[in-house]
């Protein structure tokens, strides 16, 4: 940008800068023809569109810039394209002097550079490669030393995490606590001959601290912790990775007692073979070495390997065979206790006014993850500064939750029909959630558009769960299904707005009959179908281990199992119509109802 606006200022100075003397003045064109036709010009000198030269006798022209007419000598004119041929030949004709300079003249100074530009690029291009090429076969202490690992050593006294910032997970850090045991006092193991597994691989969800959890367990111990994401194992060059591996090993045995962290190892650790383009690619080296490194070592060396993952499904077996990774550390989604502990952890150096109360908040966030709750802890920091608040308050965690839950608030003109269609749609759900027994209870019923959904209803189980009685399960399948059920009885006419609804009804009938074995035709067995990777959440595309005829009959008990709920939404719904009218004309008017606005109305209506 800079250089063209540096050129396009020089150009003309560049043009006016030929204007060797004040006697060459520039004339136009057809002036210049005039001059020529009646031969009056005595030379000329051709630059690509430009002409300059001398007239025989001077003459009185209009030059460029001034009003009167002067009496000139010398001109320059530009030429309005390439003339070639006719101008030269009536050039001739009229007997003129001709000469001709190349467009741009170059000083030899930029000519030598121009000159040795190509040269410059190549040679840059074929250092580039050698590097690359010497990276691949230069292993730590080879003949070159590109290869070094990025693994970076984290100091014993940088290390400042410990298990105090890992709130609860009280599980995990119990099975840790034998690894920290032994890197600190490793000869009281060797006294009794018990071998250490050297292999510690942390499996959870995103987010649940796994990372943070193996950072705390090099703190503990005190001792130099390499670490490195299996995904930077993998560079442009075959044979990076697997030199990479091999320097970092080096250097962790190099400085007994310590700790390897291999992050994400999923990335390099997934099943041989089953990667496209052959066998023999990147990353199978990269895991072979792998590998190969977890069995070399030797039983006096005390080297701990700590690897995390949330894919251990798609893990290479001979990773998780015996003396490799063959110490698993569950990290599960924190319960309630643990979202308030990590709450804690996240407030510290936060200022929050007297009302907030961090159980109540821990309540209503089932299924968040550590940071999840680091963000919630943020965004209710961030709100309460947009407000221009001293502290934080209980109102701007409920906005950040609804903000981490949902989305942010869409701001758009919604028409009033379709603001009736989401209230009573709303007012549907929480109304069936209120009568059925045993349901969740209602937290909040807005209809507000945020994220992809216009409105929402919030329930907020009371404990988490471990079990899930079938009577529980058919009133929230009636609970799904009816903000779809209060459209119908309303406008009767159904609106796409339940498809995330009817989703969600769907595949819990499904689990409830393939899986927990709660229907009575199709028995208590459990099939593959409708499985979901604990940790992803996502579907297993398992082959299928059941009969086309039990798939029908599956695909029967699922669907009378959906039809029994919408029938009992139905009938607490029409029951209950007046109710339903006044949540939704309520809802209209306020947009929010939380659990005592709901209580309120509905008892107000009964009396
Ligand atoms: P993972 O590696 O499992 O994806 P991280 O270890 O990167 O998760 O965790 C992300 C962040 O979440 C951490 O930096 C931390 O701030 C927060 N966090 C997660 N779990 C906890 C916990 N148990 N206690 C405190 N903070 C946590
Ligand atoms: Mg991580
Ligand atoms: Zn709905």
């Amino acid at each position: 940008m800079a250089a063209s606006i540096f050129f396009l200022l020089w150009g003309p100075w560049g043009q006016f800068g030929n204007v060797k003397s004040e006697k060459e003045y520039i004339i136009n064109y057809s002036q210049f023809l005039e001059q020529l036709n009646s031969g009056n010009i005595q030379s000329v000198t051709l630059t690509n569109l430009q002409v300059s030269g001398e007239l025989k006798i001077e003459a009185s022209l209009i030059v460029s810039g001034e009003k009167e007419p002067r009496s000139i000598k010398f001109f320059q004119s530009f030429l309005p394209s390439f003339q070639g041929e006719n101008l030269i030949s009536s050039l001739r004709e009229k007997g003129v002097a001709i000469s001709v300079v190349p467009p741009e003249k170059m000083s030899p100074f930029w000519q030598f550079i121009t000159g040795l530009l190509p040269w410059v690029l190549i040679i840059g291009v074929w250092i580039l490669i050698m590097r690359g090429a010497q990276r691949v076969q230069g292993g730590p202490g080879g003949l070159f030393s590109f290869g070094a690992s990025k693994a970076k050593l984290h100091d014993v006294q940088k290390s400042q995490v410990t298990f105090k910032d890992v709130a609860g997970m009280e599980n995990a850090k119990k099975e840790l606590e034998e690894t920290i045991e032994f890197l600190k006092n490793p000869s009281r193991f060797k006294r009794l001959g018990a071998k250490v597994p050297r292999g510690v691989l942390l499996v959870g969800p995103p987010g649940t601290g796994k990372t943070l959890l193996a950072r705390a367990v090099a703190g503990e111990a005190g001792v130099p912790f390499y670490s490195i994401s299996a995904s930077e194992f993998i560079e442009m060059f075959v044979g990076v990775g697997a030199s990479r591996v091999r320097d970092m090993f080096q250097k962790a045995k190099a400085n007994p007692p310590s700790i390897i962290f291999i992050d994400e190892i999923d990335s390099v650790g997934r099943t041989r073979g089953a990667g496209l383009g052959g066998g023999h690619d990147e990353r199978e080296q990269t895991l072979n070495q792998l590998l190969s490194e977890l069995d070399g070592f030797e039983a006096h060396q005390e080297v701990i390997v700590i690897a995390a993952t949330n894919r251990p499904d798609v893990l290479d077996p001979a990773l998780l065979r015996p003396g490799r990774f063959d110490r698993h550390v569950i990290i599960d989604r924190p319960g309630l206790k643990d979202r308030k502990a990590i709450l804690e952890v996240h407030v510290k150096n936060k200022t929050l006014s007297d009302d907030v109360d961090l159980e109540k908040i821990a309540r209503g966030t089932p299924g968040m993850s550590g940071a999840d709750l680091e963000n919630l802890a943020n965004e209710a920091a961030l709100t309460a500064i947009r407000k221009n608040k001293e502290k934080i308050g209980t109102d701007d965690f409920e906005e950040a939750r609804d903000k981490v839950l949902m989305g942010t608030v869409r701001e758009e003109s919604i028409s009033d029909l379709e603001k009736r269609i989401t209230a009573y749609h709303e007012a549907g759900h929480a109304l069936v959630a209120h009568e059925l027994p045993g349901t969740d209870p209602i937290h909040k019923v807005s209809i507000i558009p945020r994220g992809m959904a216009m409105g929402m209803t919030q329930l907020l189980p009371e404990e988490d769960r471990h079990y899930y009685p079938k009577t529980y399960l058919m009133n929230k399948l009636s609970v799904a299904l009816a903000g779809r059920v209060a459209e119908k009885i309303i406008f009767n006419d159904l609106s796409t707005g339940a498809q995330s609804d009817l989703k969600e009804a769907s595949s819990l009938a499904e689990k409830m009959v393939a899986q927990w074995g709660m229907s009575d035709k199709v028995g208590p067995i459990s099939f593959g179908r409708g499985e979901e990777h604990p940790f992803l959440g996502r579907e297993l595309a398992l082959p299928k281990r059941y009969s086309e005829d039990l798939a029908w009959l599956m695909d029967q008990e699922i669907r009378k199992l959906i039809v029994e709920a919408e029938a009992k939404a139905e009938e607490v719904l029409n029951a209950n119509r007046n109710i339903l009218e006044k949540l939704a004309g309520e809802l209209i008017k306020t947009e929010v109802l939380d659990k005592e606005d709901v209580e309120r109305i509905i008892r107000a209506s009964r009396s």
